[in-house]
C-alpha cells in the first residue's frame, strides 16, 4: 500500500486512478438463477455441456438424402424427420426423408436439398429441379463443428448480455456465479439540500447528486445502495458517517471537500481513522476529490458537491474501480475522435462532456458540449458521457482520439 505523502496532493489523474486501483479490495461472488444474472459480471469459467451442435443438424427445410446418391433426379419419400424427433434411418438408395430445420440428420443421410429445389410428384416421390446438383454435406451443421464438449465458452469477468445469456443457457447450468455487489452508502452533505417531495425555501436546493450517483451505479448492477443526506454539522457528520461507514463496504460522499468554512468532510474522515490516499486531482471538473481507506480496508470516495463534478468523478474514477474490484476483466477503454477543435489553457486534465455523433460515413465523433459551470447539470442533458483531454496541451485538433467514458 502506498502511504499518503505530500506527493499525493494535487496529483495527475493517471496517478489517482492507479492509487485507487492499488487500494481497492476484491469483492466476492454469489450464485444466482440465470434469470437474475442479466447485466451482472460473470465470476466463473463456463464450459460446454455437450458438443455444439450436439448432433448433425439440418439447417434447411427440404429432403435429406445420402450424398453417395446425389446424382439422382427422383427420390422416394419414406417419411418426415422433424426437429425434436429421434433420428430415423434411410434404408435404401433412392430413399429420402422430408427434413425440417433443426432436425437431427437421419441415419444414412448427410446432405439436404432445400424444399425450394424439389417438387412433389405422384407416388410419394420428390423430383429435383432441372440442372440442380447438390454438394455432398450441404445444409448440415456438423456435430461439434462450433466447439467440443468441455470447451471453454465464457471466462470470468465478462458482463452478461444477450449472447452470454444464450451461451449460459446452452451450457445447461440453471444457476451461475456472478459478482456480489458491495454495499454502498451514498452520502450527500450540505445544509442547503432537500430531497424531492419535501418543501423547500428560496435558498435551498434539491439534493440531486445522491439519486444521480445511484442511477450511474445501478446502470452497472451495483444495486446494494443506501442514500443519506447529512447537514454541515461536525457532530452529526461524525456520528452518521461513522455509522454508515461501519454498516457498508464503500462510502461515496458528495459535497464538503473543498476549501469552504463548512467543508468538514476530510477532517471528519480523519477523525474516523480513514487514511487519506490522495486529495485533489489536477483535473476539471472535480479538482477537490478526496480518496481514502479505513483500517478495515474499506474505500471512501469524497467527491466535490457540484453536480457536474460529482458525476464526472464518479464515471471516470469511482465506477470503473468498483467494477474492477467486482471482477470485471474487460477494461478496454474506447477512444473516439474529437468532432471539432477545442482549446483549454489551464494545466489540468479536462473531462469534457460530449455528445456522440455518427457521420454519414459511419465515423463516431465526440462533439464537445461544455457546461456553463460545474454546477450546470442541466447542460448534461443530451450528452453521452465525457472525454479525457490530457494535461500539457492547450489545443486539441479535430480528429484527436480521446478516451471516452459513458454515463450509461
Ligand atoms: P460543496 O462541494 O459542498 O462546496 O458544494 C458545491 C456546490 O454543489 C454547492 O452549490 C452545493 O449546493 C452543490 N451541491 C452539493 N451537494 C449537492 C447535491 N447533493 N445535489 C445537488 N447539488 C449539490
Ligand atoms: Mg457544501
Amino acid at each position: 500500500m502506498t502511504e499518503f505523502t505530500p506527493e499525493h496532493f494535487r496529483i495527475d489523474i493517471a496517478l489517482a486512478e492507479q492509487l485507487i486501483a492499488e487500494h481497492m479490495p476484491t469483492y466476492g461472488a454469489e450464485t444466482v438463477p440465470l434469470a437474475a444474472a442479466t447485466h451482472r459480471i460473470l465470476r466463473s469459467t463456463i464450459r460446454a455441456e455437450r458438443d455444439q451442435p450436439p448432433f448433425d443438424r439440418a439447417t434447411m427445410d427440404g429432403i435429406a438424402i445420402s450424398g453417395a446418391d446425389s446424382r439422382r433426379r427422383e427420390y422416394r419419400v419414406r417419411g418426415t424427420q422433424a426437429a425434436g424427433q429421434a433420428a430415423a434411418t434411410l434404408a435404401e438408395p433412392g430413399d429420402c426423408l422430408e427434413v425440417m430445420t433443426g432436425a437431427v440428420m437421419p441415419v444414412g443421410a448427410d446432405t439436404v436439398i432445400p424444399v425450394e429445389r424439389v417438387r412433389a410428384a405422384p407416388g410419394q416421390t420428390m423430383v429435383i429441379e432441372e440442372g440442380y446438383l447438390p454438394e455432398r454435406g450441404q445444409f448440415v451443421h456438423r456435430r461439434g463443428s462450433d466447439h467440443a464438449r468441455d470447451a471453454e465458452l465464457l471466462q470470468p469477468g465478462v458482463r452478461i448480455g444477450a449472447p452470454e445469456m444464450a451461451i449460459l443457457t446452452a451450457a445447461g447450468q440453471p444457476t451461475v456465479a456472478v459478482a456480489a455487489p458491495p454495499s454502498i452508502a451514498i452520502v450527500s452533505t450540505g445544509d442547503e439540500l432537500v430531497d424531492v417531495g419535501d418543501p423547500l425555501t428560496d435558498y435551498q436546493i434539491r439534493s440531486s447528486n445522491d439519486r444521480a450517483i445511484a442511477a450511474a451505479l445501478e446502470a452497472r448492477s451495483c444495486n446494494r445502495l443506501t442514500r443519506a443526506r447529512l447537514p454541515d454539522d461536525p457532530q452529526a457528520l461524525l456520528a452518521q458517517i461513522g455509522q454508515l461507514h461501519a454498516d457498508h463496504d464503500v462510502l461515496i460522499l458528495s459535497g464538503g471537500v473543498s476549501m469552504g468554512k463548512y467543508d468538514y468532510v476530510p477532517a471528519i474522515l480523519k477523525q474516523l481513522n480513514v487514511a487519506v490516499v490522495f486529495h485533489k486531482i489536477l483535473q476539471r471538473p472535480g479538482l477537490p476529490m478526496w480518496f481514502g481507506v479505513s483500517a478495515a480496508g474499506k474505500p471512501v470516495f469524497a467527491l466535490p458537491g457540484n453536480p457536474v463534478s460529482t458525476l464526472v468523478c464518479l464515471i471516470r474514477l469511482v465506477r470503473p474501480a468498483l467494477e474492477a474490484a467486482m471482477g470485471r476483466r474487460d477494461t478496454r477503454q474506447p477512444r473516439v475522435p474529437l468532432g471539432e477543435k477545442i482549446e483549454f489553457r489551464p494545466d489540468l486534465t479536462w473531462l469534457l462532456p460530449v455528445k456522440l455523433n455518427w457521420t454519414d460515413a459511419g465515423e463516431c465523433l465526440a462533439m464537445p458540449r461544455p457546461t456553463n459551470t460545474s454546477g450546470d447539470f442541466i447542460g448534461l442533458r443530451d450528452t453521452d458521457g465525457v472525454v479525457e483531454l490530457p494535461r500539457g496541451a492547450d489545443t486539441f485538433a479535430a480528429g484527436t482520439p480521446v478516451k471516452f467514458f459513458s454515463w450509461q
